[in-house]
């Protein structure tokens, strides 16, 4: 098989697609209602469709599937579509389990993708919000600056976020912090009035419901292991057959999906899933898990809003936060550190080949030279509850280590190129052979995808359109 070509703007590929014929581009450089979650069990009930075929199927039902499941239903009504989700539920893994916060789009390189799908995807996912009676709440942000040294990058942060066109940002000094957070110190803060929260898994679960309500199908339990052509010609041909896409799982259950196209939203496997169509295994995804403290319900009034450290430019994380949640909670963190397993929430969950895959990546081994102190320091801080305490009593002096427990954690998945180059932007690839071709990877989602979710769905649905002619 042929092998696949990453595409991505840094590297101005392009291409012709020989079965669609088409060009084929990089995108990267990439009120409150009574909701019942028991509504949102994922299983469809469109148990009539025997033959499990398909015009497009999309691999990964978390908030990038289903919001690009959504998208493309809306659109195209007409068309056969199907998730399939190894998990029993959808938003089983990151989707479910990160911050929670709508992020305005300060911190982004102007003119990325990140920058420009976060800013659309914060006022799309309010609009949907209202529409559909998803609870939100606008509480606002403050990024502060609590050291003089951290005053120039803040100031930087501000300009970018003008750059970007996040609404209403405001520099304040040290008093109106107080007058914003009565409990927060610091010498000066950048104000994000829109930033917001919400429960990502509930949007989630109700975008995978408008997409059943549109047709679609959603098959759980479904853990994708092999893509094939159903039957090639030796000139390697598909020519007059109409679903030549074979998805199988690695079980017995489960039916063989045969489909014209697909598109993979893998997340922690997503490039495993493009290894899979034989397309490239760079660039690969590690693994790093986000462990949170759990602010004790007593001291939930310490906070009325997010606040932000100004974050390290060296890397992606935002750094630790408090973030109060939509069900009341307040959480704090969440640190980096690799995790032994792709979906390893502890650090009793360990996976051999997991761990091998990440430790024999040469560009793991080239971050982890480059930044072996702070890869300690962020695992110390998770072993030792004081250590992350001490941090947040930079912003906040009243917290103190007996108000928190230990919380729950997520693990991103975080894009690595052999160089230990973390990938920070959003990632597409899609492969020249007449396997590859039929199918669009969405390599790398990483924060803030949950917030430009709707925005990253049209952005693939029209990507879609383009390369398979729909
Ligand atoms: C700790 C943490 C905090 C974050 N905080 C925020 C935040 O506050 N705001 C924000 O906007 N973003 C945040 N993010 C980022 C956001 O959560 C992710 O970018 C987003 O959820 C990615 O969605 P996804 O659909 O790509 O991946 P996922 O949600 O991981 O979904 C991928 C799905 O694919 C499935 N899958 C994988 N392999 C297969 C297979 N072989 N067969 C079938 N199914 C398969 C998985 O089971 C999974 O359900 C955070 C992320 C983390 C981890």
């Amino acid at each position: 098989m042929a092998s696949c070509r990453l595409l991505r703007r840094e590297f101005k590929t392009r291409r012709v697609c020989p079965s669609s014929g088409m060009l084929l581009r990089s995108l990267s450089a990439v009120d409150s209602g009574n909701w019942n979650l028991a509504k949102f069990l994922t299983t469809s009930t469109n148990l009539d469709d025997k033959n499990h075929q398909y015009d497009l199927v999309i691999v990964g039902g978390g908030i990038v599937g289903t919001a690009t499941a959504q998208e493309l239903s809306t659109r195209h009504p007409q068309l056969k579509l199907a998730i399939l989700e190894k998990e029993t539920e959808l938003a089983a893994h990151q989707s479910g389990h990160n911050s929670g916060v709508i992020h305005a789009g300060i911190y982004y390189t102007p003119g990325s993708l990140k920058a420009k799908l976060c800013v659309k995807g914060l006022a799309m996912t309010y609009a949907y919000c209202d529409k559909h009676k998803i609870p939100y709440n606008k509480c606002g942000k403050l990024i502060v600056a609590v050291d003089p040294e951290e005053i120039p990058r803040l100031d930087n942060l501000m300009e970018r976020g003008q750059q970007n066109g996040v609404k209403d940002l405001r520099m304040v000094g040290a008093d109106e912090i107080k007058d914003i957070e009565p409990n927060c110190v610091g010498l000066k803060a950048i104000h994000s009035p829109h930033t917001g929260i919400i429960d990502w898994g509930l949007v989630t679960k109700h975008y995978g419901k408008q997409f059943e309500s549109q047709g679609g199908r959603i098959y759980t339990d479904f853990n994708v292991s092999h893509f094939s052509l159903k039957a090639e010609s030796k000139e390697g041909s598909t020519a007059g057959m109409t679903h030549p896409v074979e998805i199988k799982a690695g079980d017995k259950q489960n039916p063989v999906i045969s489909s014209r196209f697909v598109v993979t939203c893998g997340g922690l496997h997503s490039d495993r899933l493009a290894e899979k169509s034989g397309c490239d295994p760079e660039p690969r995804i590690v693994p790093f898990r986000g462990e949170y403290l759990l602010l004790a319900p007593e001291k939930s009034d310490l906070v009325r809003g997010n606040i932000y450290p100004v974050p390290d430019p060296r890397f992606p994380f935002l750094g630790v936060h408090f973030t109060p949640r939509i069900d009341g909670s307040v959480w704090l963190g969440p640190n980096a550190v690799l995790a032994f397993k792709r979906e390893g929430y502890g650090y009793t969950q360990f996976n051999l080949r997991d761990l091998a895959d990440a430790l024999s990546f040469r560009g793991l081994r080239k971050l982890a030279m480059r930044h072996l102190g702070y890869g300690l320091s962020e695992m110390y801080k998770g072993i030792y509850i004081r250590a992350q305490v001490k941090q947040l009593q930079r912003f906040v002096p009243s917290l103190r280590p007996q108000d928190v427990v230990r919380g729950p954690s997520g693990v991103r998945a975080q894009a690595l190129d052999r160089d230990g180059q973390l990938v920070d932007d959003f990632v597409f690839d899609s492969g020249s052979s007449d396997l590859g071709c039929r199918v669009l990877h969405v390599r790398n989602a990483p924060s803030p995808a949950a917030t430009s979710s709707l925005a990253i769905a049209e952005m693939v649905a029209d990507h879609v359109e383009k390369q398979f002619s729909l």
